[in-house]
């Protein structure tokens, strides 16, 4: 048996690929410790989606050799050329699609026996990729080029996992993947649509969420299935990018800001948050202004800001124009007024009522993914009622 310890950097695929990997290590009899206690091997699940992103992956590989036997670095830096040239002996580069990559390390690990086979990830939320890679050539996006295309899990499997991680006492499913809209079972005949109203219904779950959507894959079926699915939290991350059409047609987004705003109407109750990026080369100032515009317009609750980096490989890896004191300058304003905006929809909901899921220690999220603080055990819903405002949420009364 060998103890081992699972960091991940980046989105929530990512997240999904490391708990792929804990979960096939438990089940095989390794026993889990915290990151930063000391194992025998550590996996490093890594990001690539800007430069600081492959940095701090390597920063993390480094750190690890040092206080572990062995180091797997795996996720999608791992599968980009290089970006992990002349780290330690100890540190294995695991470049393989992220289907292959748990059975590789445990492999690799040695196989010691079924101690855990049905190993509790985490207590109250589970994340099921259903999907993964991504078949668009967005201009700036290296994914594709890591991840591979797009392919689906079977609808059969993907109801399997939640229904297991629902018997082992997880309440919420949140539904991961690289372009989740491009999901398809056509043997089984499920689009996404079908799959979010049957996962939705599993007995057990208390509530569902995507991960995040394509603007062009919000379509009247799809918002159908979330309004008609009682378990869906009316939370939506739908990437924006730019709010400028010269910028978007730049970065082959393939849809116009009108259309972003047209597709997210009949969504206006639900809490929408977005990923922008800044500091694209054909970037101007009004542009830029432009951007903000259209996430006030949407009633964006968050926006996650990615200042432009130029990655290898993509069709804008040779242009990076917007000098960086201004992708500082516009990275802040937007940060900004995406704080306003998370913090006036805290505001609106003193005095309202809410259902929130308590995932630690005094805190949950509302229906909307909301953050509560609220005294309550972990993994009950309980009706709150808005008392206050502070900075980490809504204070229940
Ligand atoms: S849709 Fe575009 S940004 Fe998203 S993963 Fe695919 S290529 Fe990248």
């Amino acid at each position: 048996m060998a103890t081992f310890s699972v960091r991940f950097l980046g989105c929530k695929v990512s997240h999904t690929d490391a708990h792929d990997v804990r979960e096939l290590l438990l089940a095989e009899g390794h026993e889990e410790r915290a990151y930063d206690a000391g194992a025998d091997v550590a996996v490093v699940n890594t990001c690539c989606v800007t430069n600081e992103a492959v940095r701090k992956s390597r920063q993390a590989a480094t750190r690890a050799a040092r206080s572990h036997r062995r180091v797997y670095v795996t996720g999608c830096a791992a599968n980009l050329r290089d970006a992990f040239a002349g780290l330690p002996d100890n540190v294995e580069v695991v470049g393989r699609p992220s289907e292959e990559t748990p059975a590789f390390v445990a492999a690799d690990i040695g196989r010691l026996g079924c101690v855990q086979a049905d190993a509790r990830l985490e207590r109250v939320r589970a994340f099921v990729k259903i999907q993964d890679g991504c078949s668009f050539s967005c201009n700036f996006c290296v994914i594709p080029l890591v991840r591979g295309v797009s392919r689906s899990r079977s609808a059969s499997a993907v109801l399997a996992e939640v229904q297991r991680r629902v018997a082992q006492g997880h309440r919420e499913i949140v539904l991961t993947g690289i372009n989740l809209g491009c999901y398809r079972d056509r043997a089984a005949g499920y689009k996404l649509p079908r799959l979010v109203r049957e996962v939705g219904a599993v007995p057990g779950l208390a509530r569902l969420r995507l991960s995040s959507i394509e603007v062009n894959h919000v379509d009247s079926e799809l918002v159908s299935a979330l309004r008609e699915t009682p378990t869906i939290g009316r939370h939506l991350h739908v990437p924006l990018q730019s709010g400028a059409d010269s910028v978007l047609r730049d970065m082959a987004r393939r849809y116009t800001a009108a259309t972003y705003l047209r597709k997210l109407e009949p969504l206006e109750d639900f809490n929408l948050t977005t990923d922008a990026i800044v500091g694209f080369p054909s970037e101007t100032d009004a542009a830029f202004e432009r951007t903000l515009d259209v996430i006030e317009t949407a009633r964006i609750s968050k926006v996650h800001v990615f200042p432009y980096s130029p990655r290898p490989g993509t069709v804008t890896a040779a242009h990076d124009t917007v000098p960086p004191q201004v992708k500082k300058e516009r990275s802040a304003r937007l940060r900004g007024l995406s704080d306003a905006a998370c913090l006036m929809r805290w505001r609106q909901k003193i005095g309202t009522r809410d259902v929130v899921l308590v995932d630690r220690p005094g805190r949950g999220y509302g229906d909307d993914y909301s953050p509560w603080l609220v005294d309550a055990p972990i993994g009950e819903l309980v009706d709150v009622r808005g008392a206050a405002v502070s900075e980490e949420g809504i204070r229940a009364a």
